[in-house]
């Protein structure tokens, strides 16, 4: 059984940000054009992403972070019906329209519900292809394109529902996944390793804030080959240690050389040596068992490569 699942729903293209924001749904158009053109389409098992159960969001989540969110779009729903503007902005990089609660419970549930599937031996692994995305979301604010954090939530709910003893997490986003470190930090049950361009936004991660999180700051214009290294020094015998049962990926493809939101030199090769590690350790580890999810990647064409490179290596194709 080697079968991947490729998670994603037509409300989250209706989550939108505002003329020219590089969060946009264009992002997932390049994708599904290129696994289409590509035929990598043709190996994936496409799912329809559920939306998220509250109780579920509330593992990562405090109550008043996901009423806030609600009461917010509550707000901007009744102010566009009164002829006010489409969206409503939460700080100076993030914004909510209308339809973006739905596409953040679609985001989280797909999530959620690949984890089930490959819990129960569905599917080996799967992608979902959703935004907005999650890793800047934090236990009680939404920041950096995020609301909720997904992987977060199903690796805390991979720990609950299935009484698993350990996951892992690992961030390749060229950004440092602070809301994943502010959900999971100190919770022995989670290891997650990632690295990240530092000094970067959101200027945080220079430390391991506790012994779970494996923090690997890297400068500016670090290339593919030294990256290698590093993963291969630091997050292959931390990952082995740990043995996780099961491995969240937060998927983000803007450490790409040709992607201008940061400034590294990975090309869809490194994206696709990276996943080669991953799938070695869980296939040692986890009985194959992965969910990646999408954060970053805003270059569209060099996105729509690195998810193909990635995707290939998780269906075997
Ligand atoms: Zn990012």
């Amino acid at each position: 059984m080697n079968k991947t699942g490729y998670y994603t729903h037509r409300d989250c293209w209706k989550h939108d940000m505002g003329h020219d924001h590089p969060e946009c749904p264009a992002r997932l158009d390049a994708i599904e054009d290129r696994l289409l053109m590509t035929g990598v389409s043709d190996a994936l098992e496409r799912r329809e992403a559920p939306t998220a159960a509250l109780a579920d969001i509330e593992l990562a989540h405090d109550r008043m972070h996901i009423a806030a969110l609600r009461g917010l779009t509550d707000r901007l729903v009744d102010e566009i019906a009164a002829g006010g503007p489409e969206h409503a902005q939460l700080d100076q990089d993030t914004a909510i329209n209308a339809h973006t609660w739905q596409a953040a419970l679609r985001a989280a549930g797909a999530a959620l519900a690949a984890t089930d599937a490959v819990m129960a031996g569905e599917l080996e692994n799967a992608f979902c292809a959703v935004r907005p995305p999650g890793h800047h979301a934090c236990r009680d604010k939404a920041m950096g394109f995020c609301f909720f954090n997904n992987v977060a939530v199903a690796a805390r709910y991979a720990l609950e529902r299935y009484r698993l003893k350990r996951v892992a997490v690992v961030d390749f986003d060229v950004h440092h996944g602070n809301g994943t470190e502010n959900i999971l930090s100190g919770d022995p049950r989670a290891l997650m390793v990632s690295f990240f361009q530092h000094p970067f936004y959101p200027y945080s991660g220079d430390q391991s804030p506790a012994a779970n999180m494996l923090n690997v700051p890297v400068p500016a214009y670090t290339r593919g080959m030294e990256l290698r290294e590093i993963i291969e020094m630091m997050w292959m015998p931390r990952l082995e240690a740990f043995k996780p049962e099961m491995i969240f990926v937060s998927a983000g493809f803007d450490a790409h050389r040709e992607d201008d939101m940061g400034q590294m030199g990975l090309t869809e090769q490194d994206f696709a040596w990276i996943t080669y590690r991953i799938k070695d350790i869980a296939r040692r580890f986890s009985n194959g068992r992965i969910v990646s999810c999408l954060e970053g990647g805003y270059n569209p064409q060099a996105l729509a490569r690195s998810v193909e490179a990635h995707l290939r290596v998780l269906a075997d194709v």
